[in-house]
């Protein structure tokens, strides 16, 4: 799995700026069966932590993300940046390396009291999935594990991470 994983994964120099090696997962849906063992491979970890939604972020945690939700039968709830979602949101700003950036959820989607998985596409310095966390912390419930399918190991993210929940990832690089 993790074989076909590193093969479907590419690197493409210079992207979105020069000097970033940026990994490019959208090849691995391409390959349905890939997908699929993806998902039930999520889905086997994700059991033991017995989580009552999977929040995604936008947007590639909202690829693996939903059928994960699927497969296990919990809710899926979108994580976006400030002004997209339509209803009332709570929301919760975060500092950048330069300046700041807010993300919000729906105030309804997740139940309070829950036990939530935050789940992205990648790992690199955490702070966007560390803002997921403290968002649903706002909303009453309790973050139980950061999941992705790849780790850029090198930036430390896991070591922030790991103060809120435990990190969970297929790939490391
Ligand atoms: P962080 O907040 O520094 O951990 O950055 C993670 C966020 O940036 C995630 O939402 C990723 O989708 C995105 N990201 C950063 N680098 C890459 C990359 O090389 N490939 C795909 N997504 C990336």
């Amino acid at each position: 799995m993790e074989q076909r994983l590193q093969a479907a994964i590419r690197n493409i120099p210079d992207f979105p700026k020069p000097g970033i090696q940026f990994k490019d997962i959208t090849p691995i849906f391409l390959d349905p069966e890939l997908f699929r063992d993806l998902v039930k491979r999520f889905a086997q970890e994700y059991k033991k932590y017995s989580p009552d939604a999977i929040v995604g972020i936008e947007s590639r945690g909202y690829l693996a993300g939903p059928a994960i939700a699927l497969e296990l039968g919990i809710p899926f709830v979108l994580i976006r940046k400030k002004g997209k979602l339509p209803a009332k949101t709570i929301s919760h700003t975060y500092s950048l390396e330069y300046g700041t950036d807010v993300v919000e959820v729906h105030e309804d989607a997740i139940a309070p009291g829950s036990k939530v998985i935050v789940h992205d596409d990648l790992l690199a310095t955490g702070g966007t999935a560390e803002a997921a966390g403290h968002l649903v912390e706002k909303c009453g419930s309790t973050p139980v594990l950061f999941s992705f399918i790849v780790e850029l190991n090198f930036l430390n993210g896991k070591e922030r991470l790991e103060k809120v929940a435990p990190c969970h990832s297929i790939i490391t690089y």
